[in-house]
């Protein structure tokens, strides 16, 4: 996944696409909640507004981070948004924009600084200045290259960043017990023979070239997925023996070693690494760590993405999408877009795990986030404003154009809220990391509400 996202050799989001094909919208691969409509990205923004508030509402030192911002239409509209509420713009003292696509980072520039406006590099990243108050923006390609201080309050946005992090498979095999011998520790001693005892363990599930002349009836593309791609290059086959990442990834929490038990043999399971180290760092900068110890806890992160909502940890759930449907994540590697669900349990235990200072909240399904942050006021509102503003051109003209947009900003809402089945209300999930209050205070959009 890291190869065909991010490769400096030319990965999905680096370079792999031919010119003029884009990843995002209608033309492109897939549409975003931010691209849909403004309406989202300025509930986010209003979310860390109600936190700034909730937290005392400093005066410097707040930074607003992005991790894999995309087009950076989200940051625009937040920020737009926040502008409304002056005493909070001013406190922000920058803005990070955690992008590994150099293209992207362009285009991010284009949209929060302008097409002319000068983009740096030093040895932190790019930088540039922003249309909105001037203010700093930097770039860079991991979140390690943003500097932590003890006095900073981050506002943190993942919005489907984590789905794009590389995952483990694995599968709980059974292993008999005439398998188990094990090579004796020491050179002299006869191999052992002792344990004996038929065992379960973990292999991991990888990724190996298809056979010359396969098809996708030879490999049995699933019928879920479009044929409309050449056959895959690579198929996943379980390895025969533990790998380095099947002896550690499974035994790291409790929620996978209760699978032994739970499912036994035949059990899968998802593990995503670098989701655990974002979700540590996130933590560590709101809530102190021993590294970088914090006296006061502040700042939030606020993490949008599709997946279990209900602690279950995700499995086989590796997609590849082209075209805005669903074809084999093996077909075309760099030239598809790569993504598998974000196991919010695993982010949760993370940031708990690597700072004392945090709390949790969630994950809610989308709609109901977005339904506590109040759409239906912001879109009855924007409605209001489209129908009063002056019309140019026939009034007949005007006042059909009129109705098309209200109709457009209504059904990207409901679109945004859909609790059916595949709607994005339902699958994508929002999670909240914040300073710990012992459960005191919860977060607007997560039950809580502003107290002023
Ligand atoms: N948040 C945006 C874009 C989502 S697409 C939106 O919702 O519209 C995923 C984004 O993450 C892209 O900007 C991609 O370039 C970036 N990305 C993917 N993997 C990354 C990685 N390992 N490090 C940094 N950025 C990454």
């Amino acid at each position: 996944m890291r190869m065909c996202l991010t490769s400096d050799l030319g990965g999905y989001y680096t370079g792999a696409l031919e010119e003029g094909r884009d990843q995002f919208g209608l033309k492109g691969d897939f549409v975003t909640s931010p691209e849909i409509s403004q309406v989202f990205g300025e509930l986010c923004g209003i979310w860390y507004v109600a936190e700034w508030i909730a937290q005392g509402r400093q005066s410097k030192g707040v930074e607003l981070i992005e991790v894999g911002p995309g087009r950076g239409t989200l940051m625009d509209d937040m920020l737009r948004t926040i502008q409304r509420f002056p005493a909070m713009a001013s406190s922000i003292d920058a803005v990070y924009m955690v992008e590994a696509s150099p293209e992207l980072r362009v285009a991010q520039k284009n949209l929060l600084c302008g097409e002319d406006a000068p983009m740096t590099e030093s040895k932190a990243g790019y930088h540039s200045v922003c249309k909105y108050n001037a203010l700093p923006i930097v770039w860079t390609e991991t979140i390690k290259s943003i500097p932590i201080a003890p006095e900073k309050m981050p506002f943190i946005m993942a919005h489907e960043f984590f789905d794009a992090l590389p995952i483990h498979a694995f599968e709980l095999v059974y292993v008999p017990a005439t398998q188990t011998a094990t090579p004796s520790p020491t050179d002299t001693a006869a191999p052992s023979t002792k344990t004996s005892h038929p065992t379960l363990q973990w292999r991991e599930m990888l990724v190996s070239p298809t056979p010359p002349g396969s098809t996708h009836e030879s490999l049995h593309t699933p019928a879920s997925q479009s044929r409309d791609t050449p056959p895959p290059d690579f198929q996943l086959t379980l390895a025969k023996a533990p790998t380095r990442h099947s002896l550690y990834l499974p035994e790291l929490s409790p929620r996978y070693r209760a699978l032994k038990t739970t499912v036994g043999a035949g059990a899968l399971l998802e593990i995503c690494p670098d989701a655990s180290l974002y979700a540590a760092d996130f933590a560590a900068r709101i809530g102190g760590s021993p590294q970088h110890p914090k006296p006061k806890p502040s700042g939030a992160a606020l993490i949008l993405d599709y997946g279990p909502g209900d602690g279950t940890v995700p499995t086989n759930s590796l997609r590849g999408i082209r075209r805005h449907r669903r074809v084999s994540p093996f077909a075309e590697p760099g030239l598809t877009d790569l993504s598998a669900d974000v196991d919010f349990a695993a982010l949760a235990e993370s940031a708990t795990r690597a700072s004392e200072g945090v709390e949790v909240h969630g994950p809610v399904s989308q709609a109901d986030f977005l339904e506590w942050m109040g759409i239906r006021a912001r879109v009855d509102m924007l409605v209001r404003a489209i129908k009063e503003a002056p019309g140019g051109g026939g009034a007949a003209a005007a006042a059909i154009d009129k109705d098309k947009r209200v109709e457009d900003v209504r059904k990207a809402q409901a679109r945004l809220v859909d609790r059916g089945p595949g709607g994005m209300g339902k699958v994508y999930k929002a999670l909240a990391i914040v300073p710990e209050n012992e459960g005191r205070r919860r977060p607007v959009g997560f039950g809580g509400d502003v107290v002023v």
